[in-house]
């Protein structure tokens, strides 16, 4: 007869919040850590919209992960307004907080999060991150100690999320600061989002990477159709503008804008799922979705 001793199987579990100004590098970290690209990315600072969960386990420890959109400070529109609380709320209830800056630079924006900071009761580690793109490393000792003396307990880590430098040093520090509790997710599950919503994040930001500033802020994607058959997942998803001006931007000469938006969307999902996607997009003008909070939540813009 088999004996299984309970004293050895203690296991950790706990939410950490991935916060910062927008363009930090808040999602590629988030993707690095687990592993897997979930959050979608972009040079543009308004790329996050949701919250997002990554989860890893990882023998008795189970990370859970709160990607959160930047906090804006133009609250004059709807979809800022809808942002700052996602980021906001996430704050609460979380075991651990991981502050993302930019190598040195410290702007206006990232005092506000700091300020944020000061309501939440979880410890801090600060993610100097970018350090790849410090041209003189010597900048950053002087830096590392003015954040000291600003964030007096916080565990202060310089790392590269792009390079994967140091991030194993981030997470053992994570790691060490995670309560003591049962896992909430299976081992293998990487996220709480559907496929749907996953497959939506990744056309919005084919768009946002591939077009100019003005139009990215103004697209939503909503998804009509998914159906899984015989291992190929059909897929049609519909791109809300809201001008026609935008609408040709979008669609291209001959199409040929959409049509490439739509093939690398569809490269992602299809290693993102492990399996062959038929991807059809559309586009319609919406006028006024992204500033009509009637309009926010049905595209899925809850919280
Ligand atoms: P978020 O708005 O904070 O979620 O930032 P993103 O993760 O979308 O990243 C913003 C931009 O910074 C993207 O172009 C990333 O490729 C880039 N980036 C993120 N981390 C690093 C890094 O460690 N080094 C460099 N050079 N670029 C990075
Ligand atoms: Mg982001």
């Amino acid at each position: 007869m088999s004996t299984t001793s309970s004293s050895d199987s203690k296991t950790y579990c706990g939410y950490i919040a991935i916060v910062g100004r927008p363009n930090v590098g808040k999602s590629t970290l988030l993707n690095h850590l687990i592993g897997q690209k979930l959050s979608i990315t972009s040079r543009k600072p308004q790329t996050t919209r949701h919250t997002l969960l990554g989860i890893k386990t990882e023998g008795d420890t189970q990370f859970i992960y709160v990607d959160t959109p930047g906090l804006h400070s133009n609250q004059g529109r709807a979809i800022n307004r809808y942002m700052n609380r996602v980021a906001i709320t996430a704050l609460r209830d979380v075991d651990v907080v991981v502050f993302v800056i930019d190598r040195n630079v410290w702007t206006e924006a990232d005092a506000e999060v700091a300020e944020l900071l000061k309501s939440t009761s979880a410890p801090v580690i600060l993610a100097v991150n970018k350090v790849d793109r410090l041209e003189d490393k010597n900048v950053l000792l002087p830096h590392l100690q003015w954040l000291g003396e600003q964030f007096g307990s916080a565990e202060i880590v310089p790392v590269s999320a792009l390079n994967n430098t140091n991030l194993a040093a981030l997470e053992a520090s994570i790691r060490e600061r995670l309560p003591e509790g049962i896992h909430f997710f299976s081992e293998d599950q990487i996220t709480d989002r559907n496929e749907r919503f996953l497959a939506a994040e990744l056309v919005r930001e084919k768009i946002t990477r591939q077009l100019g500033d003005e139009v990215p802020y103004q697209v939503a994607v909503q998804i009509e159709e998914f159906k899984h058959e015989r291992g190929v997942r059909h897929i049609s998803a519909l791109v809300l503008v809201e001008r026609e001006g935008q609408k040709r931007i979008l669609i291209g000469e001959k199409g040929s804008r959409l049509k490439s938006i739509g093939q690398q969307a569809r490269l992602d999902m299809e290693e993102l799922f492990d399996g062959k996607v038929m991807l059809n997009l559309w586009v319609k003008v919406r006028s006024g979705w992204s500033d009509d909070e009637r309009a926010l939540r049905s595209l899925g813009y809850t919280d």
